[in-house]
């Protein structure tokens, strides 16, 4: 009998047999997309106040958080007229983290004393073979308060449970492709 190998073909057609119709463990990542865990740590965000201005001040307390040395920044004045973008009279002209050394431990955003920067509970930092995009500047880390679908992301008043889950706005590709 084995040498006709009859028991382990039909066996091994079982197998393929019982897998293709079980239920699938896999999804169609990126299209579709799992939440996470509430208290799973994600991509930052520098989050606008109410009125839109930028709460970020530079102080620079995340960056001396940080165990991985991940952030720099660079402090700019205020000018007249610029009030409406910026909270404080020092803002950051330039605020730059480097996901390639970043460990998504959360000290920055416990050290923030102005809750301008949080680690949302929604978005992935995407894998990239240049390294130079690993290094996420302003223009991917400020919020943008009016999503280009129509969905705020996180732009209304501060509430730290939005990005951990609780009252979170999901996006709608984070609710598989019949939605988006
Ligand atoms: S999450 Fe941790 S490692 Fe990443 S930038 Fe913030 S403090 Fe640094
Ligand atoms: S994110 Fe917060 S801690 Fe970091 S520089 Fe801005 S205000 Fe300071």
């Amino acid at each position: 009998m084995e040498s006709i190998y009859l028991p382990a073909i039909l066996g091994g057609l079982w197998i393929t047999i019982k897998h293709f119709f079980a239920k699938k463990v896999t999804i169609r990542y990126p299209e579709v997309k799992k939440r996470f865990s509430k208290v799973w740590r994600g991509l930052h965000v520098l989050k606008k106040d109410e009125q839109g201005k930028e709460r970020c001040t530079a102080c620079g307390l995340c960056a001396l958080a940080c165990p991985a040395e991940a952030i720099t920044m660079e402090a700019a004045e205020r000018k007249k007229g610029e009030e409406h973008l910026y909270r404080e009279e020092k803002y950051a002209a330039t605020y730059e983290i480097n996901m390639l050394r970043c460990i998504f431990c959360g000290l920055c955003e416990e050290a923030c004393p102005k809750h301008a920067i949080f680690l949302t509970s929604e978005e992935l930092v995407a894998s990239n073979q240049d390294r130079g995009a690993m290094i996420y500047g302003k223009d991917k880390l400020v919020e943008k308060i009016h999503h280009p679908n129509g969905k705020v992301r996180g732009g209304g008043p501060l509430d730290p449970k939005m990005y951990h889950g609780e009252n979170a706005t999901y996006l709608s590709t984070f609710e598989g492709i019949s939605n988006s």
